[in-house]
């Protein structure tokens, strides 16, 4: 696809004016960012801009590298390897044909050397001299079968070689997948995968709802604390998660502190009772710093879920649990709110000032 000088221009316009309203240099890593975010193709790197401005009112230095990190960065790897994967897969299948053909035409070979030899020792007996000449014919060709034979044998220690190969890739390819500190999908998995449960939910007009959950003040616990004891309460958060979800279900840590499920086939009701429980686990777990033992007291967390509903896109169903999780924050946190609630809460008359 050729894209148009003007359009090109008018984009590079754009994106160096949100730079400048921003007050951030027009470094190439920020220029980089604003210009996927002008092109509109990148829903999920726009939304999370978004979501610093609303925040922040402003994008920091450091949140646009963090921006870079994994909408960028990260994506361009997750792509890569997955086009390597493919690459690779390809290579493979034609490289298995041409075993297979080779395979065949040296068997067949073979045999039709065996009936010659009958053949043969007929025709020498009745005409010596031609016999002669074709024994020395069938020496040559027997010559060939063994060099066939070799050459089998070395084609099926590549096809062990490439059996390693591919077991190498797919396992890179896992890892490309997976968030490093908890063992659990990472973002660009989350991604993917909402868009393909998304659509599936589409298609089959199946239920799909979203948990959105986020750990309380733990600012506060890493300044306390400390941010390794922070990283191993992390890990804990998403063990105990882990052994909350089955099946299809796809727990994600979103970033930072903050984690995803996707939950197809799953009414709003059966997804809050799944949240509620994660909820209640999380609480009830009494936090102990691993090498001294130290009391570190209670961690809880809040949740926002939604269900998809037509015409849901990726970001609508995001959004509708964001909008959950920051009211569950809003309304004293360590609890869990669907949009239902949500929308029931929203409709009540507000509560007499006083
Ligand atoms: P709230 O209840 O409103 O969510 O408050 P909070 O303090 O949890 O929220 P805030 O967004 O202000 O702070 C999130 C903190 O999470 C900031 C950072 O210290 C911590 N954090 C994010 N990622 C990591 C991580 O990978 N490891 C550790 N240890 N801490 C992290
Ligand atoms: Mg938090
Ligand atoms: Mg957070």
């Amino acid at each position: 696809m050729t894209v148009g000088v003007e359009s090109t221009h008018r984009m590079a316009e754009l994106t160096l004016a949100a730079l400048k309203k921003i007050g951030l240099p027009a470094t190439p890593t920020n220029y980089e960012i604003w210009y996927a975010h002008a092109e509109g193709k990148n829903p999920a790197l726009s939304r999370d801009i978004q979501k610093v401005m609303d925040g922040f009112g402003k994008v920091s230095q450091a949140d646009a590298e963090k921006l870079h990190q994994t909408h960028i960065q990260h994506a361009d790897l997750s792509r890569d390897v997955v086009d390597l994967v493919t690459r690779f897969q390809e290579e493979v299948t034609d490289l298995y044909d041409v075993i297979e053909r080779t395979g065949e035409y040296a068997v067949g070979h073979n045999e039709a050397l065996d009936g010659l030899s009958d053949q043969l020792r007929q025709t020498t007996r009745e005409f010596p001299a031609v016999g002669k000449l074709l024994e020395g014919m069938v020496t040559v060709a027997k010559d060939m079968h063994s060099q066939n034979e070799q050459l089998e044998t070395r084609l099926a220690d590549s096809v062990t070689e490439i059996h390693t190969l591919q077991r190498n890739v797919e396992y890179i390819q896992a890892e490309a997948m997976k968030d490093p500190l908890t063992g659990i999908a990472n973002r660009a998995m989350f991604d993917r995968s909402l868009e393909r449960f998304v659509g599936e939910a589409v298609e089959k007009g199946e239920a799909l709802a979203l948990v959105m959950a986020d750990v309380d003040h733990f600012k506060n616990f890493n300044d306390k604390w400390g941010h390794q004891t922070g990283d191993q309460v992390l890990r804990l958060v998403a063990e105990v998660m882990n052994a909350n979800v089955k099946g299809q279900d796809l727990l994600a840590r979103y970033g930072g502190e903050e984690f995803a499920i996707i939950l197809p086939g799953t009414s709003l009701e059966n997804a809050q009772m799944l949240a509620d429980r994660i909820r209640r686990a999380v609480e009830s777990r009494r936090l102990r710093r691993r090498r001294t033992d130290e009391n570190l007291g209670v961690i809880t967390m809040s949740m926002g879920i939604s269900a998809h509903r037509a015409p849901d896109t990726i970001e609508t169903i995001i959004e509708r649990a964001d909008q959950c999780l920051y009211a569950a924050k809003e309304s004293g946190r360590n609890q869990v709110i669907t949009e239902d609630v949500l929308k029931a809460k929203r409709s009540e008359p507000s509560a007499k000032a006083g």
